[in-house]
């Protein structure tokens, strides 16, 4: 019923923009949306109620992210709150063989209106131009807290114009702490026309410095939200033009890094099919073992059950990102999800017809019983 309700355009546009007011009326909705779309995309509120689900994942060989959803933080005191609960999820995570990585949005840790200005290269003032070295300290204190637990932590990519600052800070972290293996990872949204030079620079850039750089690659999910800004601010649109020329830079991405294997740890992070079964026959024709640690596939919890289960049946590497929060909290993300179903042609078309498919096989089976 979730992802039928989901493929109709007429009924997610409003249904978000009504569900966010409400919220911000502080009208409270947690028991519409707790046991619908919550309870179908996110492991829980808390730390605790997600074990649940990663045990359950864990019976089947697929490991699991704890993604602490909470996104966009300015006020202090939130922001340190956000680090402590991600400091949590590496300690966490150092003690459970089923989570393998740590995970975080950058802009839960900096405003975006200051990660804009810094990454557009304008003059800071000295107030932000201290902000701006916070932000650094916080990432610092997560990949060196990642480093000590020996756990991999990949840093989410979010709007192109405050990317920049990113890419630097996650550029700097990785030479401080990729000197062995991939200890961070960046994230590479793919729909994004200068990333394939720009995955080759990365490539580049840590041959030179002697590390190992970590990549997550994924198409991006602020399609919409890049044109329509490039459009109102009268700037060329970052995005690819069509979805074959996103398709095609991904999978020539993954391609590149498996190519390169030697210095890249790849994070392929998608539902696409034919981008997993793409990374599958490059590990092949490189003989690289299927559970080569170097090698990831992901998925979101709630979304394309049918690739994590039967690439981790086949010994490959598979994490879900395992968002989790309060569920007025998380809602950003899960309006991110029903719009990415909405928008995106064929994905939920896929899952529904998978579904309607399997549940038809078994209501069949009782009957024969
Ligand atoms: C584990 C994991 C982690 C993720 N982390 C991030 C992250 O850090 N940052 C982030 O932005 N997203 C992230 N995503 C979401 C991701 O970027 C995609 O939005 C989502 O996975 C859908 O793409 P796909 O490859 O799975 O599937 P597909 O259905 O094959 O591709 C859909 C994607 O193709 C692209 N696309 C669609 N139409 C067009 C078009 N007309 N022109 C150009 N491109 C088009 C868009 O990127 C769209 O999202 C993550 C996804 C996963 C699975």
């Amino acid at each position: 019923m979730l992802f039928r309700a989901m493929s109709k355009p007429w009924l997610v546009k409003p249904g978000s923009i009504i569900v966010t007011a409400a919220l911000k009326a502080k009208i409270p909705l947690g028991w519409l949306i707790r046991p619908t779309i919550f309870s179908h995309f996110c492991g829980g509120e808390n730390i605790d109620e997600s074990i649940e689900v990663i045990d359950k994942l864990a019976k089947f060989n697929v490991k699991s992210i704890l993604d602490y959803s909470v996104e966009a933080k300015e006020d202090e005191e939130d922001i340190n709150e956000v680090l402590k609960e991600t400091l949590k999820t590496i300690e966490v995570a150092s003690d459970n063989p089923n989570i393998p990585f740590a995970v975080f949005k950058p802009t839960a840790f900096a405003s975006k209106a200051l990660l804009t200005k810094a990454s557009a290269g304008s003059t800071l003032l000295p107030s932000e131009q201290e902000e701006l070295e916070k932000f650094r300290e916080r990432i610092h204190t997560l990949c060196l807290a990642a480093s000590q637990k020996n756990i991999p932590i990949l840093i989410d990519a979010e709007e192109s114009f405050y990317q920049e600052i990113i890419d630097k800070v996650a550029a700097e972290m990785m030479a401080l702490f990729n000197r062995k293996k991939a200890i961070v990872y960046n994230t590479l949204q793919m729909y994004r026309h200068d990333r394939t030079d720009f995955l080759v620079r990365c490539l580049d850039e840590a041959k030179r410095g002697g590390y190992f750089p970590g990549i997550k690659l994924v198409r991006g999910a602020y399609l919409e939200r890049e044109r329509l800004r490039a459009k109102k601010m009268g700037y060329p649109s970052p995005v690819h033009p069509d979805k074959e020329s996103t398709d095609r830079a991904y999978d020539n991405a993954l391609t590149f890094c498996i190519e390169n294997i030697d210095r890249i740890s790849v994070f392929n992070g998608t539902h696409n099919e034919e981008s997993c079964l793409h990374m599958i026959g490059e590990m092949k024709k490189h003989s690289i073992a299927n559970d080569d640690q170097r090698a990831f596939y992901s998925q979101l919890y709630g979304m394309s059950d049918h690739i994590s289960f039967n690439l981790s049946r086949l010994g490959y590497n598979v994490a879900k990102y395992l968002p989790y929060g309060p569920v007025t909290q998380v809602l950003p993300y899960l309006i991110r999800r029903a719009e990415e179903n909405k928008a995106v042609a064929g994905q939920t078309g896929r899952e529904l017809t998978l579904l309607k498919t399997e549940m038809k096989r078994r209501k069949q089976i009782k009957k024969e019983v």
